[in-house]
């Protein structure tokens, strides 16, 4: 017997109409990359997403085909993420810190027939244009006095692309499985693949990033997410944010310490997310300028693992909640959330933080699991590390246009789960910690080493900026871990010293083998250490003579 509810499919564009109606006069907030501050309320964006839906539609736009962007967080990329997928098309977000040549495989792979870009990328639009032949036109996110004049073909701005569609757009419905949004995986080997989601995994995945114990997103909140909406739909907030009602704040292009911090301060932000990188900034800025957060409560900290020492520091020092979360462009992405239960709050604020430095509890809608390499489930104690596995109704089930084949592993009842190529514990209370990437964990004599748990420790030294550890070829043990290092400007401190920090801290065979001191780290497109370069940088490197042990 099937149930006798209305069978109302779950659409992004009812986010934005349950916004416009019931917090019409939230304000979003964005500084644009012109360099001032606009402003204006979900009412606005509403109204204007409509009128981009019916200009695409009456530029031939048809349901399915993929609209790209290569822009910041800011209003007119909202518009663009509701009135694209509102009308049935696909918004493609494109990562524009890629190099240009992967940028324009991407495009030409997705097929995009339109591409909208902020004035910052300006260059990267001239040097792919004539590369791109399905673009039917390049969109300059500008008013219309403000179109650069350019050599590109086919060249409009924003505001006369939209000034022909209707501001009375009748929203169409249609089925909540389809798709609405592309977003590539930063592909560190090969060509990047593409999660394709759908109106009804973006729909459960804003109630879910909502939830109380996972962002804790509410219409009282002013939410700046830092993270950007090209990489994995800015976490979500894109639609959790106007699901709840939150006011938004939206950096645009400055996301350095100063510049996050003014705006924080400026428009009462209480909520923010972003990866450790970008924290990294802000709290030092903070630090040598001795300010303080009025409003700011807490941050979710995600896309690498938040280090210790961040987490401390931004509870001890200045009262901040940081919410570590993990996910994966594959999962929309948000998997699990870091936070208490009832039981933590009796603990000491030692025992508090070792639990907050884990990645977290699975949202419900995410299923998850940990299994050796012959796929067996393996026990939730905190200490056994396996290959985490997931599945739910937001978790990709095959890569846009089939490529790569089928990615599920079957379990015994032939339902598929997807592998993260993440290594990673769980506890008896279901709280997750990633050891690392499989690709990186370190292989020293049968045995794994953390190199997450090897760089969390580094960063925790006063004079350490940034660490990364990669395993490095070792005749006896497979592998050995290598330290390389950022130091803080000024600060001092030598190999022994750092070998020093670690003892009693992890096994001594888990102590890395050298310190190598480097001027930066390299990072990749989504602000990850890429340890792929790293490990090619440093491929001819001998290791000292000892035997590893
Ligand atoms: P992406 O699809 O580019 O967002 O990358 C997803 C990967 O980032 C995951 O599979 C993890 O390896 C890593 N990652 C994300 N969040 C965390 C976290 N909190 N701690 C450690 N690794 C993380």
């Amino acid at each position: 017997m099937l149930g006798s509810m209305m069978d109302m499919p779950l659409l992004v564009s009812n986010i934005l109409r349950h916004a416009a109606r019931h917090h019409g006069d939230a304000e979003i907030v964005s500084r644009r990359v012109e360099g001032d501050i606009h402003r204006y309320t979900y009412a606005d964006l509403f109204r204007r997403a409509g009128q981009l839906a019916d200009a695409l539609t009456r530029e031939g736009v048809r349901p399915g085909d993929r609209v790209a962007t290569l822009a910041w967080n800011g209003y007119r990329h909202m518009e663009l993420y509701y009135g694209v997928a509102g009308m049935g098309a696909v918004i493609h977000t494109i990562n524009p810190r890629l190099h240009p040549d992967q940028i324009a495989w991407i495009i030409n792979h997705a097929g995009d027939v339109h591409l909208a870009f902020d004035l910052s990328f300006l260059p990267i639009a001239q040097a792919i244009a004539d590369k791109c032949p399905t673009v039917r036109s390049w969109i300059a996110m500008v008013d219309a006095d403000r179109q650069p004049a350019a050599a590109i073909e086919r060249l409009t701005n924003y505001e006369q692309f939209i000034a022909g569609g209707s501001t009375d757009y009748q929203w169409p419905e249609f089925d909540e499985n389809t798709a609405m949004g592309l977003c590539y995986t930063s592909g560190t080997t090969g060509h990047p693949k593409g999660a394709l989601y759908s109106h009804r995994s973006t729909v459960l995945h804003a109630y879910g990033a909502a939830l109380p114990d996972a962002m804790g997103a509410s219409a009282r909140d002013c939410i700046l997410p830092v993270v950007p909406m090209f990489h994995v739909n800015a976490w979500g907030l894109p639609f959790s944010c106007p699901l709840v009602g939150a006011k938004m704040v939206m950096p645009g292009a400055q996301l350095d310490g100063k510049s996050l911090y003014e705006l924080f301060e400026a428009e009462g932000v209480t909520f923010s997310a972003g990866v450790p990188t970008v924290w990294l900034g802000l709290l030092q800025h903070v630090a040598q300028n001795k300010l303080r957060f009025s409003t700011l409560q807490r941050t979710v900290v995600g896309g690498s693992a938040c280090p210790p020492a961040m987490l401390r520091t931004f509870r001890e020092d200045y009262g901040v909640e940081v919410i570590h979360a993990w996910g994966m462009t594959e999962m929309s992405p948000l998997g699990t959330l870091c936070r208490l239960q009832n039981k933590h709050l009796k603990q000491s604020d030692e025992a508090q933080s070792k639990v907050l430095e884990k990645q977290g509890h699975a949202i419900f809608g995410v299923d998850m699991k940990i299994v050796d390499d012959e796929n067996h489930e393996l026990p939730w104690d905190g200490k056994t590390f396996g290959n985490l596995l997931v599945r739910g109704p937001w978790v990709i089930r095959e890569y846009f246009k089939g490529e790569g084949g089928d990615p599920l592993i079957p379990d015994a009842q032939g339902k598929g789960w997807f592998p993260t190529g993440d290594v990673a514990t769980i506890d008896a209370d279901g709280y997750m910690q990633i050891t690392d990437r499989s690709k990186d964990v370190i292989k020293s004599g049968g045995e794994w080493i953390s190199s997450i748990d090897l760089e969390n420790l580094a960063i925790a030294h006063p004079a350490v900026a940034n660490a990364a550890v990669i395993g490095v070829p070792h005749p006896k043990w497979d592998e050995r871990p290598l330290l390389v290092v950022v130091k803080k400007p000024g600060a001092e401190v030598t190999r022994e010293e750092l070998l020093k920090f670690y003892e009693g801290k992890v096994a001594k065979w888990w102590l890395p083998d050298d310190v190598l001191f480097v001027d930066a780290i390299p990072l990749g497109a989504t602000g990850k250490i890429l340890k792929t370069k790293l490990r090619e940088q440093f491929q001819d490197y001998k290791l000292p003579q000892n035997d590893g042990a």
